[in-house]
């Protein structure tokens, strides 16, 4: 891969994690960095970012992909040993009609509190018998 397809001029998470704009900073290694989102869902939220600029989770190679999990679950950590979380929210979206916002590979480590008062608008459908949910998982088989 070429060397500017790892830095995206007018990625804003490329220019925090070349320190060009400022954020606040929990954790930064050679390859991650862990900063606070500006704008929480609860208060402790915090962003895991590659240094180097991949989007989205299926362009983003393993080693990376496994090196951010595994500061996210410190993170995670962090929050319940450090802020009192009763839990903690991990996610990722993957393009806009997932929700995602920055196309720079990030994920939400959120911390979660009995008494929040925050729900996720989480609203479960239903197949329409059996043979659809069989259908879709064999679609699914085929391409792994
Ligand atoms: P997405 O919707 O792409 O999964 O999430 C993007 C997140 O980045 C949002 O939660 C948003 O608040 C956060 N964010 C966007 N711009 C900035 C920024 O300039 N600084 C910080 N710290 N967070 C940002
Ligand atoms: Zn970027």
């Amino acid at each position: 891969m070429k060397k500017w397809s790892r830095r995206m001029s007018d990625c804003i998470f490329c220019k925090i994690a070349a320190k060009e704009i400022p954020a606040t900073i929990v954790y930064e290694d050679g390859d991650v960095l862990v900063f606070m989102d500006i704008g929480p869902i609860i208060k402790g939220h915090a962003l895991v970012i590659p240094k180097k600029h991949y989007d989205p989770v299926t362009q983003t190679p393993d080693d990376v992909l496994a090196k951010l999990h595994l500061v996210a679950k410190r993170i995670a950590q962090a929050q319940m040993n450090a802020l009192g979380a009763d839990g903690v929210n991990i996610m990722q979206n993957n393009g806009t009609a997932a929700g995602q916002e920055v196309p720079h590979i990030h994920i939400h480590v959120i911390p979660r509190f009995s008494d929040d008062g925050h729900h996720w608008n989480w609203n479960a459908k239903k197949y329409d018998d059996f043979d659809e949910m069989a259908e879709l998982a064999g679609k699914l088989r085929k391409h792994l």
